[in-house]
């Protein structure tokens, strides 16, 4: 009897040590947006990162660079959809999905809409300039017609404390920045 029981044990269990599971997918993906934020802090941009995915696999990956493009759209939403869109050879980016570690503003709500994309992943919200429901809400507003699937918070502790460890590095160094929170 005990060896029954014994053999139906082994049977049902692995064969193999069972290996960690791999993060969620987008956990991945926003560490790896994370990643490019921390290349903008080096660059000394405020440090926001955006990947762009589809069905997988990554587009296009950026970070925030106005201060070095003198382009006040080079905000890192807008540099991925354009990679993204030359890369697909069409300016719809349908089935693609948006990482970016801060919510984004107007301009990239804006930019996200026009590219028709299919998800927008976020990590922290800006509760002073985010588009997508927490100062405005031009993600999903009511007169738009195209829908973006939102999922919000994903690694939001993380992303929130790159853009805070630069600020307050920045106000260390430069104390009359102190009150410029965006670029
Ligand atoms: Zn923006």
């Amino acid at each position: 009897m005990r060896t029954g029981i014994r053999a139906c044990y082994d049977r049902h269990m692995p064969k193999v040590a069972v290996k960690a599971l791999s993060p969620p997918v987008d956990e991945r993906f926003m560490r790896m947006a994370l990643r490019e934020a921390a290349r903008g802090a080096m660059e000394g941009e405020v440090p926001v990162g955006a990947v762009v995915v589809k069905e997988g696999r990554v587009l296009a990956r950026e970070h925030n660079r106005p201060i070095h493009l003198h382009d006040p759209s080079a905000h890192a939403e807008i540099l991925v959809l354009r990679r993204a869109a030359r890369k697909l050879l069409n300016y719809r980016l349908e089935g693609c999905d948006l990482y970016v570690t801060i919510e984004p503003c107007a301009m990239c709500a804006g930019a996200i809409v026009h590219a028709r994309m299919r998800r927008l992943i976020f990590g922290a919200r800006d509760p002073k300039a985010g588009a997508c429901g927490s100062a405005l809400r031009v993600l999903n507003h009511g007169k738009l017609n195209h829908r973006v699937e939102l999922a919000k918070g994903i690694l939001a502790a993380e992303c929130a404390s790159v853009i805070q460890d630069f600020f307050r590095t920045r106000r260390k160094r430069n104390p009359s920045t102190v009150n410029r929170t965006k670029p």
